[in-house]
Order: structure tokens, then sequence, then C-alpha cells
């Protein structure tokens, strides 16, 4: 998609046509606006009953800005973390952090946070998300979250509201992880569940991870530093595009979440026996890759068996020797399951497992499987949650609770501190690629309730 199809500025009436009530009012205020062009989106909306606090107009010219850093020709950004492209990028958003008066400080893992006082001595709350992107994907995952939250500190600001929590907004460091194939890198060291073993990790030119934090201006000795105490955080809040096609499908403007899915992957290896494809009679086989298709059926009638979200995936097959003249001997699979409730996941292994043992038999063949990768559910905060609900309601929007089935910074920091997150609908449900795009109206929707949220958890989290 052409860029400057998307880049168009819009009206600075867009943000309504969700939550106008009557056209009067839409055209009332659109005959107002062309009398009075300097009339901003909050003072206008305020005459509406439904007042919006964020500035939508301003949020999407610093997202379109932020757009150029790794833009490609097809439309989308690679942006990957630890690149002189990111490293751009982080200054610009350095910069906006500034502007909006916060107080910047990076630490030992890259991750940068932009502090506003509070009025009571009490732990802080955090939000934000990540600039860094796969390679060829699109301009909102990560970064509707990054710049979301700074425009929260901007509307607070322009409104001359204090809170008594001291709030922070965080860009997290290489969440995507492609570079150095570790996803939530940054949150990660945050969180205490990466450390010191990740600095030697070398990518594809030779550099080490050490190498890259000397770059961004961090000494890798002291890379433990960047872990955040318990007890420092009251709550961790990430606005993020959903990037599946739920809400958008059943056209709900803002998705709870409940919690990021567990994820289980096993290696498994099918032994069978290479022999000669020609003069081998088919009742005497033991062909590896034939039980391993079985198993991969098996893998997908197991999940389907029972209703819920929850997923299951074989991603690929090595047939060995892998000649078309020869009976594959040996094949090597993974399987990943994924859910919100671990409990599942072990359950339907459990089946899944009698299931490849019934195929053994039927083919003459042993398969063995052993896990690769345990990652256990992150969930949301019950009353963040419901905050989370709150705040769009009294927005006008409609909600759904959802797990999320992609891997979040927030879900590494719920270790810490009670979490919650906000999404907001990707069209057609597409993410990590450059037709990636959720309508400028949803970006200025979550933002509002993220606005909305950090305000009442400010309030509710005091009081308890
Ligand atoms: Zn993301």
């Amino acid at each position: 998609m052409n860029m400057s199809q998307w880049l168009r500025p819009r009206s600075i009436f867009s943000n309504f046509s969700n939550t106008s009530r009557t056209i009067a009012v839409w055209v009332g205020l659109a005959v107002l606006a062309a009398a009075f062009p300097w009339v901003s989106d909050t003072q206008a909306a305020a005459s509406s009953g439904e007042s919006r606090h964020i500035n939508a107009q301003r949020l999407q010219g610093n997202l379109e800005k932020l757009s150029e850093f790794g833009r490609n020709p097809e439309g989308g950004v690679t942006r990957l973390g630890f690149s002189q492209t990111e490293m751009d990028a982080r200054t610009y958003v350095t910069g906006l952090m500034k502007e909006a008066g916060l107080e910047v400080r990076v630490d030992a893992a890259g991750n940068i946070f932009g502090r506003r006082a509070g009025t009571a001595p009490l732990p802080t709350l955090l939000f934000g998300s990540h600039i860094d992107s796969v390679p060829h994907g699109g301009n909102f995952d990560g970064t509707v979250g990054s710049l979301g939250a700074i425009e929260v500190i901007r509307a607070l600001n322009d409104g001359h509201v204090t809170t008594q929590h001291p709030l922070e907004v965080v860009i997290w460091t290489n969440e995507e992880g492609p570079h150095f194939g570790i996803s939530a890198l940054g949150s990660g060291v945050a969180a205490g569940v990466l450390g010191p073993e990740i600095l030697d990790r070398k990518d594809d030119v030779g550099l080490t991870l050490a190498d890259w934090l000397r770059r961004y201006e961090q000494d890798p000795a002291h890379l433990t530093d960047a872990r955040i105490p318990r007890g420092t955080l009251a709550a961790i809040l990430e606005l993020h595009i959903e990037q599946g096609p739920q809400l958008y499908e059943t056209k709900v403007q803002i998705g709870v979440v409940q919690g990021i899915v567990g994820l289980k992957r096993w290696k498994c290896i099918a032994t069978g026996f290479a022999n000669h494809a020609g003069t081998t009679p088919m009742n005497r086989r033991k062909d590896a890759l034939a039980a391993a298709a079985k198993d991969l059926l098996a893998v997908r009638d197991v999940v389907r068996e029972e209703p819920g979200r929850q997923v299951g995936t074989v991603g690929y097959m090595k047939a060995e020797p892998g000649a078309p003249n020869v009976i594959p001997g040996r094949v090597e699979f993974p399987v990943e399951l994924r859910d919100l409730d671990a409990a599942t996941i072990e359950r339907m292994w459990e089946h899944i497992q009698q299931r490849f043992a019934q195929t053994d038999k039927e083919e003459g063949v042993e398969t063995r499987c052993a896990v690769i990768n345990d990652i256990a559910p992150a969930l949301s905060d019950p009353s963040v949650q419901s905050v989370i609900r709150e705040a769009a309601r009294s927005t006008g929007l409609s909600t759904a609770d959802m797990p999320s089935g992609a891997v979040h910074d927030a879900g590494e920091i719920s270790r810490l501190a009670p979490m919650g997150m906000i999404f907001v609908p990707s069209r057609d449900g597409i993410s990590h690629a450059p037709q990636e795009f959720s309508a400028w109206d949803d970006v200025a929707n979550g933002t509002e309730v993220l606005y909305r949220s950090i305000l009442k958890l400010d309030k509710q989290m005091n009081a308890r």
C-alpha cells in the first residue's frame, strides 16, 4: 500500500465518528470548527458531552513521523531492535518525551523511561510499549502503545492534571527479537528473567549483544542494573494493536486482555526405517514421514476437540534422508501448544501423546518428544481489567474480554506488578506485514482509554 494514502491528514473530527451521539451535534461541531479552526479536539469534544482528553491529531502526526524511520518502499518499516535505524527512531521518541516534560533515563538494557513526578511517595504507574519492528513489519505494532503513552502525558499536561503516583512512560528494547533471537529482551531483563548469559550472543555479522549495548551507550557489565526491584511498580499497562481479527470482525472497539497465553513446545523425532522405495512392499514399511503426517493431523484434531481459543501447530517437518527414492527413516517435527490456561495445554498434550502412541503401533515407528520451550501464561490483574473496562465504557466504547495470542512486554513485567493490556482493532487481523493498519479513530480510542485507566488506577490504588 502507498504510504501517502494513509498519511493524508484527516479532518479534525475524525475521532468523533465512533462517538458522536447525533448527526446534529456532529454537524454543529463541524460548522463550529469551520468558523473557529483553532478550537482543539479536546475543547470541541467537551461540548459533545463525551469529552476526549487526548489529542488525536497530534498523536497521528507523531506516529506518521515515526513511520519514516526505516520506511520500506512497499510500505511499513524495517526497524530492528539494536540497529542504526532504531537508534535514530529512539532519538526522535526521546525528543518527544522531553518535549512532554518527562525526565528521561535509559537503563542498562537500553530501555527508555520518562518520568513525571507524582504528588505522593507511591510506587510508579508504568505504561508504554516498543518501537522496534520485525523485518518488513507494519507501522502500528508497538508504536501505538509507545506514542500513545507519550500522548497521555501531553494530555495530562494540557489539562494541568496531577497524579498521586509518579507516572513513567517506557519504550522497551528489542521486543520483536529477530535480532539475537530473543523476544521481549528489554522487558525480560527488567523482569529478571534474562541476564548476563545473553550478552555473548552474536548476530549475523558477528556483533555481540554486548557490542550493541555499548553502541547504545550502556555498559554491558551492568546489565542486571536494569532489573526493576519488586515493590517499585504500582501497575504496568500496555496499549497495543490486537494483531488478530477478533475486534475488527466483531466491530468491537476495545479489547480487554485477560492475559497473554502460555506456550509449550516439544521437539519430536519419529524413527522408522529408511529403505528402497521401489523394492519394499507397502506392508513391510516403517515410514517415519507417514507417521509424522498422521501425528500432525492428530495435533490438529485434539486441539479442535474442545471449545476454546487454544491453538496447536506443527511448524515444520524434516525428513531424512530426504530423497524421492528412499522411504523416510527419520522425521523431526515440533509441536507447539498455546492457551491462557496451562492445565489445558497439559491436558491436550496427554491426549496428543496417546494418539502418537497409536500411530507408532500402526506404522511400526517410534516417536519421542522432548520439551524445548515452556512459557507460563501471564494473566492480567482482574482489578486492572475492570478499570480498563470502565474507562472504555465511560468513553462510550464497546469492549470484549480476550486473550493475547502474541507475546508482549507487559507479560514479562506482570511478574513484578499487576498488569493490564488494552487492544485496538487491526484491519483484517493483519500484523507483522506492511498492510498492518489500525484506523486512526481506533488508535485515538485506545489512547483515551489508556489515559482514563491511568487516572482511575491512580485514584483506586491509593485508596487500597
Ligand atoms: Zn508489539
